[in-house]
């Protein structure tokens, strides 16, 4: 079986300043990224194209709310509905209890109760890690004062809650256009509400959470981790439910919840071998191709990790010259299926791990049509 990942010797904690988009505010080499974003959205709205009209652009810019506005930020920590602080302390709304410390009790049976309230408060996948440091960020980057503090965890905060919220096929499909970013945007605010939902409860048990969506640590590794998924050649991680198409945030917290590593193995690793889709049909050469290395591509990868390293430069001005985000790998990724019987098949044909099978299966998802870009006016229209 190949390994989700491994670790090489002398990996370093990533800084987040280094990340792609924190680059766009300081790096010379991205940083005319706002603009050239903003030209091309004008010229896609003037020119009126599909998704990516006033009306698209709209529809995303609503969708973002609750994860931009009153502090809140996805690449953020410690702000807005994802503060480390009780929220309900800090609108004056007072709980008679949150004082008082729960006990605990079985940790088995806590982590089967934060299953059902994260379900409960929007998360389609829980799953549970210890905290593993070396994927928590060494420095948080703050591109508004550019102050680049170390990441200090509280004592103690060492279990680790990951949620992922899946998004919709349709509008996926779509991508890229702005009526995909809506969904993107939308799940961002369902994730923002979560983790400040889930931290609140946790909170008033009596004990620490820090709600986190992209800020604070690497969510790829810890929800590789908690076993909801493995690492793939196009960056994000690929879920047997959802394929690529969801997000993750994340709840660190002191409640003693007994969480141990798992590690999924549904046949990705040898599939993305025999794949490539991905790499295929980036417009920005951003992907790899050929076997996981060790070898970043730029600083905005984080090296000694045996992986697929990807190009976030080039992917990042591609965007600003779409106008939204990209999403095309995604689309095409064959895990990236509806719901059906015979992609039930596949999944469980990928299992095996043949390799003239998983060749087969790559070939079939392109006889069929599978992946092609979906007609963006359908959001509006119906069908
Ligand atoms: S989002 Fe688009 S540009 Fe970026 S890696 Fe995927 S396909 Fe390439
Ligand atoms: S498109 Fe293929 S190679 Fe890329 S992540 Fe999906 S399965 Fe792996």
């Amino acid at each position: 079986m190949a390994e989700n990942y491994q670790v090489l010797p002398g990996y370093k904690r990533f800084n987040q300043k280094n990340n792609a988009i924190m680059r766009s505010s300081w790096d010379a080499k991205l940083g005319s990224y706002d603009p050239r974003n903003v030209r091309a959205i004008k010229e896609h709205i003037h020119r009126g194209d599909p998704g990516f009209d006033h009306l698209d652009f709209a529809l995303s810019n609503g969708a973002t709310t609750v994860a931009s506005s009153l502090g809140t930020a996805i690449n953020r920590p410690n702000s807005g509905v994802t503060s480390w602080e009780s929220l309900a302390k800090q609108w004056g709304r007072s709980f008679p209890i949150e004082a008082d410390r729960l006990e605990a009790g079985d940790p088995d049976r806590m982590r089967k109760a934060l299953g059902k309230v994260a379900r409960f408060y929007g998360a389609d996948l829980v799953g549970f890690t210890p905290l593993d440091e070396r994927w928590v960020y060494s420095h948080h980057y703050d591109p508004r004062t550019a102050e680049n503090p170390p990441v200090e965890i509280p004592a103690g905060c060492n279990q680790v809650i990951v949620m992922g919220v899946s998004m919709d096929h349709g509008m996926f499909a779509t991508a890229p256009t702005a009526v995909m970013m809506a969904e993107t945007q939308r799940n961002y605010s369902v994730l923002a509400s979560l983790a400040g939902s889930v931290a609140e409860f946790i909170r008033t048990l009596g004990y620490q959470a820090l709600p986190c969506m992209n800020d604070t640590a690497l969510s790829v590794p810890l929800a590789v981790d908690a076993g909801l998924g493995q690492p793939s050649r196009l960056g994000p991680v690929v879920t047997p439910e959802f394929g690529p198409r969801v997000r993750f945030c994340k709840v660190i917290t002191d409640l003693p919840l007994n969480a141990r590593k798992k590690s999924a193995d549904f046949g990705l690793i040898e599939f993305c071998e025999a794949c490539e889709k991905c790499a295929e049909a980036c417009p920005a050469k951003s992907l790899p191709f050929g076997p996981r290395t060790a070898e970043p591509k730029n600083i905005s990868n984080n090296p000694g990790v045996l992986k697929w390293y990807g190009n976030y430069e080039s992917c990042r001005l591609y965007w600003s010259h779409v106008g939204t985000n990209c999403g095309i790998c995604l689309r095409v990724c064959p895990f990236n299926h509806g719901r059906g019987f015979h992609h039930r098949i596949a999944k469980r044909l990928v299992r095996l791990k043949w390799r003239w099978v998983n060749r087969l299966l790559v070939k079939l998802h392109g006889w069929l049509g599978y992946g092609k870009q979906k007609d963006p006016r359908f959001f509006w229209n119906g069908g």
